[in-house]
């Protein structure tokens, strides 16, 4: 296949995406990040988008295979913060000039229906902030709630969309559920975020290449693809970790196809390469999600080993991405940065 040609393409059909991600020329694949770049700036602007993060729960019913939080992990401290813990933290990223909280956890119904919606009432109150909920599977109903309550966006990764893959790592979940909730949440008007992990034991290029699909299929207004990480006192403790470069390729391919979803650069693939999130920016992200959890709580949130910036200041950790987003020649967006379809739609 001539590359060049390829990329100049409106849209590309599965084997063109297989293709594209198993390039293994340099030049080629420096072609391929150019074009995203190219996509991403046409479609999304220079803006890269700052969403805060809270981890306000470390424990978790779930038992997903390669997360550090899975509750049979009897080596993990465990912590809640309360929910006027998280107001104040979420008002301190305000007042950093960041407008899109991000309230993470495992997956925790010691946070009932109410005290979600009063975390999220509060943190409205006072600002015109975006909220993103990643609370994992909910009943349908809270959805709704917070919906009303005044959330905005739920991210909710789909992992893979091989359902053979799906349930040799989810003992209690299946992938049809995961649709139906992202089905759900998109029906009833959240901006839903979902993706994959890159590395999972056992996945192909042809898995990568369906996830990517997936994404479209459901018209995503974000789509995150981060490598895979072991963590400590897992069954998958000593995998190996997801490919820096794949992950690349796919979040590079991933903007070529999806044109104006959001898409980050991961803290996990910064986790893995130093410039990692600089070089994602540069294949096709738009999106960095900074974590302001304060200590002692962001030490005990180890989805997976050594995250980075784990061991930082929260409090510098704005001006330090400002730097880096800078230094190639992109800036700091100072909206919300709600889903571009909806702002192209309105237009
Ligand atoms: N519990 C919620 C859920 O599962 O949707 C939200 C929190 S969960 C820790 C957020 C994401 O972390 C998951 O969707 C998964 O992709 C990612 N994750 C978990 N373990 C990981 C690992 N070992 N390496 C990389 N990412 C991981
Ligand atoms: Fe729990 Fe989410 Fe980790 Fe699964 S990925 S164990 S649901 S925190």
């Amino acid at each position: 296949m001539d590359i060049n040609e390829l990329l100049k393409k409106e849209s590309l059909n599965r084997d063109e995406i297989i293709y594209l991600l198993g390039l293994s020329d340099e030049k080629e694949i420096n072609s391929l990040f150019a074009r995203a770049d190219e996509v991403r700036r046409l479609y999304c602007g220079d803006e890269v988008h700052l969403r805060g993060i809270i981890d306000f729960s470390n424990y978790c019913e779930q038992d997903c295979l390669y997360c550090g939080l899975r509750k049979s992990n009897k080596n993990l401290p465990r912590y809640r913060m309360t929910p006027d813990e998280v107001v104040e933290v979420a008002h301190k990223i305000i007042n950093k000039g960041i407008f899109t909280i991000v309230l993470q956890s495992g997956e925790d119904a010691y946070y009932d229906t109410d005290q979600i919606a009063y975390i999220i009432y509060s943190i409205k109150r006072k600002a015109d902030v975006a909220i993103t909920l990643s609370l994992g599977e909910r009943d349908f109903e809270e959805y709704r709630t917070w919906k009303i309550a005044g959330a905005d966006r739920y991210l909710i990764k789909h992992e893979t969309a091989n359902p053979k893959l799906y349930a040799a790592f989810h003992e209690n979940q299946k992938l049809d559920e995961r649709l139906e909730h992202i089905r759900f949440l998109k029906e009833i008007g959240y901006q839903v975020g979902s993706g994959n992990m890159i590395g999972l034991p056992n996945q192909t290029l042809e898995d990568i290449a369906d996830d990517i699909l997936l994404c479209k299929e459901f018209d995503l207004d974000m789509a995150a693809f981060g490598p895979f990480i072991p963590a400590p006192d897992t069954p998958w403790h000593n995998k190996k970790a997801g490919d820096v470069l794949l992950t690349l390729k796919t979040m590079a391919v991933a903007r070529i196809v999806l044109k104006d979803a959001h898409i980050p650069a991961t803290t996990a693939l910064a986790t893995l390469d130093e410039d990692g999130r600089i070089k994602g920016l540069k294949a096709g992200a738009n999106v960095v999600m900074p974590d302001f959890t304060p200590s002692p709580y962001r030490e005990k949130y180890q989805i997976y080993a050594d995250r980075k910036c784990v061991n930082d200041n929260p409090d510098y950790c704005r001006s330090c991405l400002q730097l880096q987003i800078e230094s190639i020649g992109r800036r700091v967006s100072s909206s919300r940065g709600d889903s571009l379809k909806l702002l192209n739609h309105k237009n």
